[in-house]
């Protein structure tokens, strides 16, 4: 039975004030998962209202207080684990071992900005004049909005609203609208962990409409975006108008390099991980393998030979490796742009089509896909297609795969399979992506670490680890003067 669920305002579930409705849909059997309210931008301005009204009282609440509340939350998230991985596998289809990993990402996240709560460390500095104090300390920048993607639904949205609110801001939240069910429930924890009223708030229903109007409003300080690279655009014009803040994660268009010293086993495991884990739509997705043509054959008849044996279904399954894609729509643009490969005179190595699974004709599979003979400057091999397809490109060195690796406009995350050490610092130092794994995948970033991409990635910001309470917090710089006499910086000498 489907889910109901409403927005959460003011620290009340209520209805849009126009009533309006809309669906989730399972993308592997076309079922109703939920249904959330279709909000307007009337919505919008009560939510951001009482964001706006609890900030007084939340940035003097305690840090270690308010820590408190997440430390219950992420408890929360730890205890009803299955049951949210379950809701997530049904609302956005990735495979339920990855649902589970993708929630557990959440709760790590959520109890490292626990911990915050009794550190949000500024600093200490001596001051240049005697008798006097100098010291930095975070201040809350004021009300969030918080816009979030399909592709993870419990770890990003904890990416945000975490060091939001262990930072002392209120948060308006605007889940995708593929994703609302877990974002419901991710709230409704977080409300039984203590937050008080009006501090975090909930509005589901269009980007286009609900997220702009969001975006718009004056009384929202900071936007922290993840999503495409086109609506972040968008985003960030509307931003520098309002002159707010804004964090954008946004695209990638991630490689792995394999050398011809690499352990091509290894490599194997790792690019099947990365390519089509969460059936290639996640933002650190492998989506090109650069690899030395000394092994360009043999690691391509062992790509295609496991490629082919990978299961497609339901990812509720427990024997399914690739589950389906979000949509309709995605499924479309997956196969136009496997039809603009085969035009660029890429070869065909496996896939290419929508997948059938027997007794799932609504659910929108497509067949993990693997290009050869792709050359860097192909459309495939340089925008975000965000589905189960690979292309394969060859070089003759590392210099070579470094300046293809680099060659794009986005600049997420990228891995580089090699047993010599000397190749690998090079690539670590030469590789121009936020990320970058030595003999892993490029997917599998750790909480403690921040997370986020070069160049058309995003504007600069990370998420995750300390670096998340940057975006979150400014600095303010405090001079005690204890002298009793007027002390002129710069000029006493
Ligand atoms: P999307 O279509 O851009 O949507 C992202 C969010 O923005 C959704 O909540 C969406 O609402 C909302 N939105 C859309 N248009 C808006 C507008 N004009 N103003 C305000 N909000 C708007 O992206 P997606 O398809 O959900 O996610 C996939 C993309 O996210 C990929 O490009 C992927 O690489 C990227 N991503 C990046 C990272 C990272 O950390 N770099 C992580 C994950 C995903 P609706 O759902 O209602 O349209």
């Amino acid at each position: 039975m489907a889910e109901s669920y409403r927005n959460h305002i003011g620290g009340r579930w209520v209805d849009a004030r126009a009533g309006g409705r809309q669906q989730s849909l399972d993308p592997a059997t076309g079922e109703v998962v939920a249904e959330v309210a279709r909000s307007e931008p009337a919505d919008v301005a009560d939510a951001v209202a009482a964001a706006k009204a609890a900030f007084e009282h939340w940035r003097r609440h305690p840090a270690p207080k308010r820590g408190e509340i997440l430390y219950r939350a992420a408890e929360a998230m730890a205890r009803r684990k299955e049951d949210l991985a379950r809701l997530m596998t049904r609302e956005m289809g990735k495979v339920i071992a990855e649902a589970r990993g993708d929630v557990q990402e959440g709760i790590d996240l959520t109890y490292f900005m626990a911990g915050e709560g009794r550190r949000l460390a500024g600093q200490t500095v001596p001051a240049e004049s005697p008798d006097k104090f100098a010291m930095s300390v975070r201040e809350p920048v004021g009300v969030v909005a918080a816009i979030t993607p399909w592709n993870f639904p419990m770890a990003i949205p904890t990416w945000k609203l975490m060091p939001a609110l262990v930072g002392g801001n209120t948060v308006v939240f605007k889940p995708a609208s593929d994703t609302p069910a877990l974002a419901c429930e991710l709230v409704r924890i977080l409300e039984e962990a203590g937050l008080p009223p009006g501090v975090l708030n909930l509005v589901t229903g269009p980007g286009a409409t609900v997220g702009d109007a969001l975006v718009q409003h004056p009384d929202v300080t900071l936007v922290s975006f993840t999503g495409s690279t086109e609506a972040g655009r968008a985003v960030a014009v509307k931003c520098a108008d309002g002159l707010k803040r804004v964090s954008l994660e946004l695209g990638g268009k991630n490689a792995i390099t394999v050398m011809d010293d690499a352990d091509l086993d290894l490599a194997v495991e790792g690019i099947l991980w990365s390519a089509y884990g969460t059936s290639g739509q996640r933002c650190t997705a492998c989506s090109r393998v650069i690899v030395q043509r000394g092994v360009e054959q043999a690691l391509s008849a062992r790509l295609s030979a496991r490629i082919n044996a990978l299961r497609v279904g339901n990812g509720l399954d427990p024997a399914t490796d690739v589950g389906p894609v979000i949509n309709r729509r995605a499924l479309e643009k997956i196969d136009e742009y496997v039809q603009i490969g085969r035009a660029e005179g890429a070869e065909l190595l496996t896939g290419g089509a929508p997948a059938a699974v027997e007794g799932l004709a609504a659910g929108n599979f497509y067949a993990p896909t693997l290009f050869g003979g792709v050359r860097a400057t192909m459309r495939i091999a340089q925008e975000e297609i965000f589905g189960p397809v690979l292309s394969m490109i060859a070089v003759d060195d590392l210099d070579e795969a470094v300046r293809v690796n680099n060659g794009t406009a986005y600049g997420l995350s990228s891995a580089i399979y090699t047993r010599d050490v000397n190749r690998a610092f090079r690539a670590m130092r030469e590789l121009s992506t936020g990320i970058v794994y030595i003999n892993a995948g490029t997917i599998g970033a750790e909480i403690q670490l921040p997370f986020g991409g070069t160049r058309g990635t995003g504007n600069g910001h990370r998420e995750a680890g300390t670096a998340a309470l940057d975006v979150y917090t400014e600095w303010k710089a405090c001079y005690v003067d204890f002298s009793g006499r007027l002390q002129r910086a710069q000029i006493d000498r």
